[in-house]
């Protein structure tokens, strides 16, 4: 029995294959059947993702998601607090006079903010959470999607 992150290993390979092959596809000339070529690569792709036990497109995403996010929990322990200072929503449309108006219905990946990978990259002198990193390297490739 496949584990979730073996499963998300194979589905990503298949979905490179698409993306290859949808690359490919747009550096022909463009023809009024173009929109019809992608059909079948997209019947492959979901095939083989049914072969790892992916009933569609969305289901992989979201699996991939988890085992990404899984892996940065493991890598970075958090701690401190947000200091509201905001700096996290700036140019969302839901940001409005310093306050999310949506914030009680916020999306999952708002609730969940900030990881390990945002902070790295975007927020480290401002926000007021600390990442330590732990010696865990990730199974996976967390650059992946
Ligand atoms: S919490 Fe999310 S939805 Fe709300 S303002 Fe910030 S980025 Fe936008
Ligand atoms: S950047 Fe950090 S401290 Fe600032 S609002 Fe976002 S989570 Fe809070």
């Amino acid at each position: 029995m496949a584990t979730a992150k073996q499963r998300v290993s194979s589905g990503r390979v298949f979905v490179n294959s698409y993306r290859l092959a949808h690359g490919k596809l747009h550096q022909k000339p463009w023809h009024r059947g173009t929109p019809d070529d992608h059909t079948p690569l997209l019947d492959a792709m979901v095939n083989k993702l049914k072969t790892t036990g992916f009933n569609n497109i969305q289901e992989f995403f979201d699996a991939n998601k988890v085992t990404i996010t899984a892996e940065y929990s493991k890598m970075y322990i958090r701690s401190g607090e947000c200091n509201h200072c905001g700096k996290c929503c700036a140019g969302c449309g839901y940001h409005k006079d310093d306050r999310c108006i949506i914030y009680e219905e916020r999306p999952q990946h708002c609730k969940e903010y900030p990881t390990g990978k945002h902070f790295e990259n975007e927020m480290k002198d401002e926000c007021g959470y600390i990442f330590t990193r732990t010696e865990y390297m990730p199974e996976i490739d967390l650059e992946w999607g």
